[in-house]
């Protein structure tokens, strides 16, 4: 009698690990509390199949997962954008998805499909198998309500975003300048911008968004969507956050040198600069960026990539370039920071690296989850946004919560070696530093009460848990 099986839940996860990881840490948390069953069907082109399998790998047996056939992309021009990449993905995965969902439903009671950001072409798969359709928008309400006034922007102006002459005011979030605006809405002749314009059609026909952020973290945003939701015909909102990966499991994601060398450094002393799973800098930005570190004296654990100079988007998608930190860094760099840095080749694991007490601060290209890793543990940041809705992101922090510095760029959109050694040095020695130090403690501890057993955050996914649980298809 299909009533009487257990609820299982479907999750597909779009190409890039910041998609997955956070959604695998939800999984767990409805399996462990809320005693779902969930199966993963994950498109994908082959990129990054090993670090996604090592992410699944680690994960309990209520917890199954499949990567539906490989799509190939060879046809696209080369210069598309990721964004456009990700949903083609999804979209050559459909009709796998469909038989894959259609298989899985004869046997177990499916009663939710949950996708991320750039999932909405599942919406089909879901209704014809009547299951609820729930998007997991995993960077913050900020950026959800950014997609929902995008129609209304779309249609009241003309120009290039970053030349509207007033800062746009998004409900209950700090002014909003248009060259902030997410990157793909950049150039509105781009088929990426379209497709953005219509994403929230598509999220309007959801049964529920579950947001990455919780109530004390954007307490306007997520105020002003309570209030206006239902004049505005907006599906319900869940701020289930922060939904971070433990310690546990980013161990599996690097094997490398960087915890016992933490280990060795003073508390609070080092500076921690990553830009993400697919982050990269042109080399004279990596000059810069390598200068300032070296005339800062901070000491520093970098996480490097190769350099990229049309680094507009993540590098997700094919060739990484180079492994060999020494043959795009500057010269004798290695050599003469070998006391005061550690550089490590492409992946570190960086949530250990952020709740490890030698760790002081970090320069973050911040993505969403290093955000959310942040809060938890305390390390207060210096924003440098690269792509994506990272500069709104950046915004975010820097001008409303209060707990990063933006890095200033000159007219050719360099962060300069000496800007880069001031922000290096105050934040992990200054007095300002201090400051946001403090202010990012006191919304560690607001986290932790979001995801206490009473907490707000906790409540939401319960809230979820039982509109599922109650489900007859
Ligand atoms: N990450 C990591 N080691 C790295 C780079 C990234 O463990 O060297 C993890 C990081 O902890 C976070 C995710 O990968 O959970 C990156 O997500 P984020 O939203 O910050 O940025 P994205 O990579 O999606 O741009």
């Amino acid at each position: 009698h299909q009533k009487l099986k257990p609820p299982h839940v479907v999750i597909v996860p779009t190409p890039g690990l910041g998609h997955l990881i956070p959604l695998v840490e939800l999984a767990q948390r409805l399996v462990i509390h809320h005693n779902f069953t969930v199966t993963f069907f994950i498109p994908n082109d082959g990129s990054q199949l090993l670090p996604q399998k090592k992410v699944l790998e680690t994960l309990p047996q209520a917890i199954s997962y499949a990567f539906l056939p490989q799509v190939n992309l060879d046809d696209l021009p080369h210069d598309v954008a990721s964004e456009t990449k990700i949903v083609l993905t999804l979209t050559r995965s459909l009709s796998a998805l469909r038989d894959s969902v259609k298989l899985l439903a004869e046997s177990t009671r499916v009663v939710a499909l949950v996708v991320d950001i750039f999932g909405w072409e599942a919406f089909d798969v879901a209704n014809e198998f009547n299951v609820l359709f729930y998007y997991f928008f995993s960077t913050n309400a900020m950026g959800l309500w950014f997609l929902f006034e995008l129609p209304k922007l779309d249609e009241t102006t003309s120009c290039e975003y970053r030349d509207l002459p007033e800062p746009v005011h998004l409900p209950g979030c700090v002014p909003l300048h248009g060259s902030d605006f997410v990157q793909h809405v950049q150039e509105r002749s781009n088929e990426a911008y379209r497709a953005t314009v219509k994403m929230s059609k598509w999220y309007r026909s959801a049964a529920g968004i579950i947001v990455n952020s919780f109530a004390d973290l954007e307490p306007g945003a997520l105020e002003a969507y309570k209030e206006q939701r239902q004049v505005l015909g907006l599906p319900p909102l869940y701020p289930v956050g922060p939904v971070v990966v433990k310690t546990g499991m980013a161990d599996v994601l690097g094997e490398n040198e960087c915890l016992s060398w933490l280990n060795s450094q003073p508390e609070g002393s080092v500076l921690f600069v990553s830009f993400g799973s697919g982050g990269t800098l042109s080399s004279e930005q990596m000059n810069e960026l390598a200068m300032g570190l070296e005339m800062s004296g901070v000491r520093f654990l970098w996480v490097v990539r190769s350099p990229n100079e049309t680094s507009t988007s993540a590098a997700y998608f094919g060739d990484q370039g180079s492994n060999d930190p020494s043959s795009f860094l500057p010269r004798g760099f290695l050599e003469r920071t070998k006391e005061l840095g550690l550089v490590v080749p492409s992946w570190a694991p960086q949530v250990q690296i952020l709740s490890h007490r030698s760790t002081g601060g970090f320069l973050t290209h911040c993505g969403w989850n290093s955000i959310l890793e942040s809060v938890v543990h305390g390390v207060p940041l210096i924003a440098w946004p690269l792509y994506a809705e990272q500069k709104m992101n950046a915004v975010l922090l820097s001008e409303d919560i209060k707990v990063a510095w933006r890095v200033k760029m000159n007219d050719r959109g360099i962060v300069e070696s000496r800007d880069i050694e001031k922000y290096a040095r105050d934040l992990i020695e200054g007095d300002d530093g201090k400051l946001l130090k403090k202010k990012m403690m006191e919304l560690k501890k607001a986290a932790k009460v979001a995801l206490s057993q009473d907490g707000s955050s906790t409540k939401s996914l319960a809230d979820v848990a039982e509109l599922w649980n109650g489900y007859k298809n």
